[in-house]
């Protein structure tokens, strides 16, 4: 993975500063086994939630601007905003995947002109994560009102970056019951078109959560992945995260099993 320590030595390949080049770049804090990355000055905790290697653009945001826009670094931002078009990590002519050392922006290292998928009728809910995923980044609060008029839940009004991508990616990671316990679901960096099912269905879980009885919540509970909701419950998150999920544990899971799986979690991080 392209990280800031890489900075010095590409800052005279790219034409840029060094200094500027190492804030863009990702870099690892390492606190003992628990890693965080932190980019653009915001935590993440889950490497997956950053592209790394694998980079996916817009190409109209190209087209009309020049540069790349650094939300595309993160692996939740697979669709554009002002396009309505799933962002592109593949080329559609050699069918390789994006690289960092293409010839151009806008152009695949095979030489073809990276085309846009077409726009496409876009949730609003979708939408409101995307444009909180933007305000988070420029490292402002997010006003709770603007959630609640798009029927996104409340409690999310005051998650981190970090935490919102976290609980999106647990409502929406599975399309179908009974696929938690998927190590991998979140530790391999998922495709655009994977994060867009991601958005879709989390998006539109969340909303159901929120106004969910019962038997709607275990319905929920048999969808939602237990483990990325106990890492964003976990010691150590920021406070309203950890708040976040763990209420998200104790509706779905109940009181006593939602304790259980957050000190297990705890004792494991412990001896990690
Ligand atoms: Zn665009
Ligand atoms: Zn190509």
């Amino acid at each position: 993975m392209l990280t800031a320590s890489h900075a010095a030595r590409i800052s005279g390949v790219l034409g840029c500063e060094a200094t500027w080049l190492s804030e863009a770049l990702p870099f690892l804090q390492d606190r003992g086994k628990s890693n965080v990355w932190h980019i653009y000055g915001q935590r993440v905790d889950i490497r997956s939630h950053l592209r790394g290697m694998h980079p996916q653009v817009c190409p109209r945001c190209i087209h009309h601007d020049g540069y790349c826009r650094k939300e595309w670094d993160l692996s939740i931002t697979a669709i554009c905003r002002r396009h309505k078009c799933s962002l592109v990590d593949q080329c559609q002519r050699c069918h390789g995947r994006l690289r960092w050392d293409r010839p151009d922006l806008g152009v695949c290292h095979c030489g073809a002109i990276l085309q846009s998928t077409t726009g496409q009728d876009i949730n609003p809910g979708v939408l409101m994560i995307l444009s909180a995923v933007e305000v988070l980044m420029m490292g402002e609060p997010y006003a709770p009102v603007t959630w609640l008029s798009v029927g996104l839940p409340a409690i999310a009004s005051d998650l981190s970056l970090n935490g919102l991508m976290a609980l999106v990616h647990a409502f929406g990671v599975n399309d179908a019951a009974h696929q938690a316990g998927r190590t991998q679901q979140f530790t391999r960096v998922a495709r655009t078109h994977e994060w867009v099912g991601i958005l879709e269905r989390g998006s539109e879980r969340l909303r159901r959560f929120e106004a969910a009885n019962r038997s709607q919540l275990q319905e929920l509970a048999e969808l939602v992945s237990q483990s990325l909701l106990v890492r964003l419950a976990k010691a150590g998150s920021r406070g309203a995260d950890a708040q976040v999920g763990l209420h998200v544990l104790e509706q779905l899971f109940g009181k006593t099993e939602a304790r259980r799986l957050h000190s297990n979690h705890i004792q494991m991080e412990l001896f990690e």
